[in-house]
């Protein structure tokens, strides 16, 4: 569930005798062995045997610090939280085996519409079943033939593959370059429907975008403009709306996409909007009309879970300071961090390869923490980063502790 620049859908050099569909993966697959035959654990294949809380688990029998989750509110042990996942298992049973349009509408999945649009202060909320869908459904249901979409070339995999399931031109620009986005727009022909797709966080680095003056030059430009806020809700703004409420201009947003994965701790998708017409993407909107709706647990906790995080003022300010502690601390040791300043709960530790990247990310292991490794494709600029998420649950201490490891694998595997 990583973010990817341009999809890179893997190519067949040649045709293959055999005709074997698979061989257009050899490269790939090569690439794997290799990095597994020179001994490092395999980091795509990490199975937690316990989960003891949001920041802790046991890994390959080892009790393990959590900083590659996107746990960022540490809502999945809450216990209102999981006390309404089990109530609704009791009294509406384990799933709804149908479609929102058909009979997968239960009162939870009204209820955790209500709690979104209280949440961000919107007319309506539509609920999908991951945040993948909703990008998928709603980039490529409203932007349609003759129309265009702007996006940011580090937008997420989703975005991608929303542009590429509708029919409208699809207009990259360079990664947070308020300019080249008005050029793109300046070129649109007269007339014609345009789209701006953002991020609040691109969650490979944890920069955020200056969303205030890309919506300006996009609303100059007549554009619409659609924020994915997946890795801003609940901590970014005043309210935990994301970056466009941090930056005061979340009124001029026309689409808000979000995601349960992460600070709301479960699984599921959602879209908020003012449009005054939003309702009829029910019926148009494929990736919500042709699968099965979310099962009541899921909605049940997600509602809860997003009710709580409306007051979650004091676990925002202790993240902030998490996330300060951890980028000052690794910069400190010698560390090239993926932005100077902190902007979000992803610290993002450039790795010179992908060698040494895996080597660290084992280093880290041992010592007892988990982190993220991400390559090229999902990376920009084909860097292999060690991605650090802090969670509103690691203590004070525990950061510290972490920044030791650091320090001692960083030294162990010759990067400062
Ligand atoms: N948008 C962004 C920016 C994301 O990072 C992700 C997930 N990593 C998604 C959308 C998809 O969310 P989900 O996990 O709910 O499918």
């Amino acid at each position: 569930s990583e973010g990817i620049s341009q999809p890179d859908a893997p190519v067949a050099l040649e045709a293959t005798e055999s005709g074997d569909l698979f061989s257009k993966f050899d490269p790939l697959i090569k690439q794997r062995s290799d990095l597994l035959a020179s001994g490092v654990e395999d980091p795509f294949n990490l199975v937690m045997e316990k989960v003891l809380s949001p920041t802790r688990a046991v890994c390959n029998g080892r009790d393990t610090i959590l900083l590659g989750t996107y746990n960022y509110m540490g809502m999945t042990f809450d216990p209102d939280v999981i006390q309404a996942g089990k109530d609704a298992l009791d009294n509406y049973g384990s799933g709804t085996t149908g479609s929102r349009v058909l009979n997968g509408t239960y009162q939870g999945h009204k209820e955790c519409e209500e709690a979104l649009k209280e949440f961000y202060a919107m007319d309506h909320a539509m609920v999908f079943s991951t945040g993948y869908q909703a990008n998928l459904g709603i980039i490529s249901t409203i932007a349609g033939k003759g129309d265009y979409i702007v996006l940011d070339i580090d937008s997420h995999a989703s975005i991608w593959d929303g542009c590429s399931l509708g029919n409208a031109e699809i207009v990259p620009f360079r990664h947070n370059d308020i300019e080249a986005l008005e050029k793109r727009l300046k070129r649109i022909p007269e007339g014609a429907g345009k789209l701006v797709v953002l991020e609040g966080v691109y969650s490979m680095l944890g920069d955020i975008a200056p969303l205030k003056e890309m919506i300006a030059v996009s609303k100059a430009h007549g554009a619409m403009v659609l924020v994915d806020e997946a890795h801003s809700m609940g901590f970014i703004g005043p309210n935990g709306r994301g970056v466009a409420e941090d930056q005061g201009c979340l009124d001029d947003v026309d689409f808000v996409i979000g995601t349960f994965s992460k600070s709301v701790g479960t699984v599921g998708g959602f879209c908020v909007s003012n449009h005054p017409k939003f309702e009829i993407m029910r019926l148009v909107c494929r990736p919500y009309v042709f699968t099965a709706s979310l099962p009541p647990s899921v909605v049940a906790t997600a509602a809860t879970s997003i009710r709580k995080l409306m007051h979650g003022g004091n676990k925002r300010a202790h993240l902030w300071e998490n996330s300060k502690t951890l980028h000052g601390g690794l910069t400190k040791l010698g560390f090239t961090l993926g932005t100077t300043e902190p902007q979000s709960a992803i610290v993002a530790v450039i790795m010179p390869d992908l060698q040494r990247g895996a080597a660290m990310w084992e280093a880290l292991l041992k010592e007892g923490l988990y982190v993220n490794l991400a390559r090229p494709p999902a990376t920009p600029a084909n860097m292999t980063l060690l991605r650090c998420s802090l969670c509103a649950e690691h203590s004070a201490e525990e950061v510290e502790t972490i920044l030791g490891m650091f320090e001692r694998a960083g030294k162990a595997v010759g990067i400062i």
